[in-house]
């Protein structure tokens, strides 16, 4: 530990982000980097803790605390401290696969669980992460390095979002050759066609993809499992199969007039926004010059509301269905887990700065929709709610006369997903959980189909990078066993 008086000599500081007013006008990312002397003095602010709460990624009081993939937080921070760039990256790569990933859009639990924060502000861990890998990139010292030897064993994974991309990656490198077959146009998962270009620019995914390829990876883009090719020609010709599909089933709100036009599931635009940005052409969604409401009050909401800043919206709406969060822990939220406070996202940022207002409305249900002679959404309406507990259990009520009609030309659905696409799971035949999502054994991520593993969303429902970066590296564990101890050169022959 260099300096044992950092934390006391220097505040927080996370990355500055561009001036919400001109960020709005271009999908370039809103964040912007620190400098060595911020650096040094942020990695100064770690107090290289006995027990590092950050690090840990362990369930604890039915949630889990800390980095999921376990970064070695205190070890980097000290490198950083002493500007040893290349081995704070070195202790990085030995647990994230993937760190310009989760050090753009992880959300952070590693910074909730900090020992500092308990009566301070936490280390800017996620920042330090980013700009780790970053110099790695800069320097030169993230190159191809394809497996010097290769096993003859092949295994297909399904699916090319982060799960997919580290089990892909895990594979490689242990010298299996890895088919990733993706029915997008362009690999990523999520990460390309859900988190928009100014959380995470496309050029960062396309720069790690290159490399995986030079690798070895292969990957057969639009390409549906199940339509293209069958689950019996995957058995045929792979010695295993890992199914890193999502959880891409939107929750729908079947109310009156839902069919109305302009009512789009908010994956559908994210997806249309980020294409027309690669294609340079017009989205087949726009909300240039529309009243919009985003309809939840979650982070894909709040992609949605930066979203529709950005193609010139005429107003942005966003509902949520609970209370606004308190400024500072609650007793139900105590250090070490993720706090449950109030935060202003980039999004809500911009809003602001646009509008003179936060767009956030809490405590909202919508009603119904109301369409216009020709079938286009006009409006909404609203009545506002309240939590109630009734036999133990905490339920929605409406409050009485609190109706609101709302004007809107577009409407996003962004309340969330039920889990994963059923047909996959069906044409694989596989056991499924009562959330319909696909069953494991719990320790090897083995399906009820022999051969057939799977990770990430798929199998923990919709949940973080970070987790499915986690799955994608102990899936990864299991299927090099799995076809190291098997005899067979495919599953079927
Ligand atoms: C709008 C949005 C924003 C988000 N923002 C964040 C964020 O800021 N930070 C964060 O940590 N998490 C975020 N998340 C969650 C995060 O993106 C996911 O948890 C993560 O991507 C899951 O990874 P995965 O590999 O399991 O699945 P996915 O990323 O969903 O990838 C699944 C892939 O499988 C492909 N596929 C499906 N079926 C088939 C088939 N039959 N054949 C071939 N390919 C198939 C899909 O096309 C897709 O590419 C966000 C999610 C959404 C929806
Ligand atoms: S991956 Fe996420 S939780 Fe882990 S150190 Fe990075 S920002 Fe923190």
């Amino acid at each position: 530990m260099g300096n044992p008086k950092g934390f006391l000599e220097y505040a927080r500081k996370s990355n500055e982000e561009r001036n919400p007013k001109e960020r709005i006008n271009d999908w370039n990312e809103y964040t912007l980097r620190q400098t060595d002397q911020d650096l040094k003095q942020q990695g100064e602010r770690c107090m290289d803790c006995g027990t590092p709460f950050c690090h840990t990624g362990m369930e604890w009081d039915k949630s889990s605390i800390g980095c999921p993939i376990n970064n070695l937080i205190p070890e980097w921070n000290e490198f950083v401290h002493q500007g040893k760039w290349k081995q704070a990256l070195e202790r990085l790569e030995l647990t994230n696969n993937f760190p310009e990933f989760t050090g753009r859009v992880c959300p952070a639990p590693c910074e909730g669980s900090c020992v500092l924060g308990i009566n301070d502000d936490p280390v800017t861990i996620k920042s330090i992460e980013n700009e780790i890998v970053e110099r790695g990139f800069d320097n030169g010292w993230i190159q191809p390095v394809p497996p010097k030897t290769r096993t003859g064993k092949h295994i297909a994974i399904i699916g090319s979002g982060p799960a997919g991309l580290t089990a892909a990656d895990e594979l490689n490198k242990a010298g299996h050759y890895v088919t990733v077959f993706e029915r997008e146009d362009r690999p990523g998962g999520l990460l390309m066609y859900g988190i928009p270009n100014m959380k995470l620019e496309k050029k960062t995914i396309d720069r790690r993809i290159q490399i995986l390829m030079e690798e070895g990876i292969q990957f057969q883009l639009n390409t549906e499992i199940g339509v293209d090719i069958s689950k019996d020609q995957l058995l045929s010709d792979y010695d295993a199969v890992v199914l890193c599909t999502g959880a891409q089933q939107p929750r729908d709100i079947p109310i009156e007039e839902r069919e109305s036009k302009g009512i789009h599931f908010a994956m559908d635009y994210l997806t249309e926004s980020t294409k027309s940005l690669h294609s340079k052409s017009e989205p087949n969604i726009s909300a240039e010059g529309k009243d919009v409401i985003v309809i939840g009050g979650g982070d894909t909401g709040a992609d949605c509301v930066a979203t529709a800043l950005r193609q010139k919206c005429k107003s942005i709406v966003q509902f949520g269905k609970h209370p606004e969060l308190p400024l500072n822990r609650g007793e139900d939220n105590p250090w070490p887990h993720t706090p449950m406070t109030f935060s202003l996202e980039y999004a809500y940022e911009e809003a602001h700065k646009q509008y003179k207002k936060d767009p956030r409305e809490y405590e909202v249900l919508t009603q119904a929709f109301k369409s216009s002679d020709n079938g286009s959404v006009q409006s909404l309406i609203t009545s506002q709610v309240k939590k109630e507990t009734k036999d133990g259990k905490t339920i929605t009520v409406n409050i009485p006369n609190t109706e609101k009609e709302w004007n809107a030309q577009l409407v996003l659905i962004a309340i969330g997903f039920t889990g994963p696409e059923q047909e996959i799971l069906e044409h694989f035949d596989l056991r499924k959980t009562e959330r319909g999502l696909v069953w494991t054994d719990q320790s090897t991520y083995k399906t009820s189909v022999d051969g057939v593993f799977t990770a990430g969303d798929a199998r923990r429902g919709q949940s973080l990078v970070v987790w499915a970066i986690r799955e994608g590296r102990e899936v990864a564990k299991e299927v090099n066993e799995y076809v190291l101890n098997s005899q067979n050169t495919a599953l079927t022959s």
